[in-house]
Parts: structure tokens; C-alpha cells; sequence
């Protein structure tokens, strides 16, 4: 599962901060994901919870903040909401957008102790 190997990248990326800072465990983590990143949030959460167990980020709290997708037109220039990375420009209907955000998925934050 996609979202499965992203989890445990996160938990490497956790492990390594909490050996730098010579800590035990991660207390609270700050997700950001963006509603283009193509993570099902749900699947996320699944993932999460068998994943994390037994490693720095058991019992850690977290938090996800959702980006919103947000796409301009390479045609005319509007910058709008893109529900999707397939979104036509509600002004001109050209189908080419630059994604300028929403497809994060990054951690933001750390605390360990
Ligand atoms: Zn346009």
C-alpha cells in the first residue's frame, strides 16, 4: 500500500530527529497534506496505526493540516481551486494548470523528548 511506505518513511525521518536530539520518543507530530498528494486519508490512518507501534512515534499525538488544492492557468493566468490535478480553468476552460499548491505531504514539525 502507497500510503503504508509513506508512513514508514515518516517514522525514519521521526527515528533520525529523535537520535539527533538524543530523545526517547516523538510526543507530537505536525503532518501537512495536501488534497492532490493522492493520500487517502483513511488508508493513512490504517496504515499509521499498525505501523507506528513499537517505534519512537507510538503513542505520539498528531496533527494533519489539509491543503487545499490551488491551480493557475497557463493560458489566461486565474488562479483558482482544483479539486483535482485534471481541473479546467472555470474562466477559459484551457485544461493546462500549474499545481501551485496541494501537493504537499511533509512533515512540519517535530517534538521529541
Ligand atoms: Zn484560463
Amino acid at each position: 500500500m502507497h500510503e503504508l511506505s509513506i508512513v514508514m518513511s515518516i517514522i525514519d525521518l521521526a527515528e533520525e530527529q529523535v537520535r539527533t536530539h538524543g530523545a526517547q520518543k516523538v510526543d507530537r507530530i505536525d503532518l501537512e497534506i495536501g488534497t492532490l498528494a493522492g493520500i487517502e486519508m483513511d488508508a493513512l490512518d490504517f496504515s499509521w496505526e499498525a505501523a507506528v507501534r513499537e517505534t519512537v512515534l507510538d503513542g505520539a499525538e498528531r496533527h494533519v493540516e489539509i491543503i487545499a488544492g490551488r491551480g493557475r492557468c497557463v493560458e489566461c493566468g486565474l488562479e483558482f481551486e482544483a479539486a483535482d490535478l485534471f481541473t479546467a480553468c472555470p474562466a477559459c476552460q484551457a485544461p493546462f494548470t500549474e499545481i501551485l499548491q496541494g501537493k504537499e505531504l511533509r512533515v512540519r514539525s517535530l517534538v521529541v523528548s
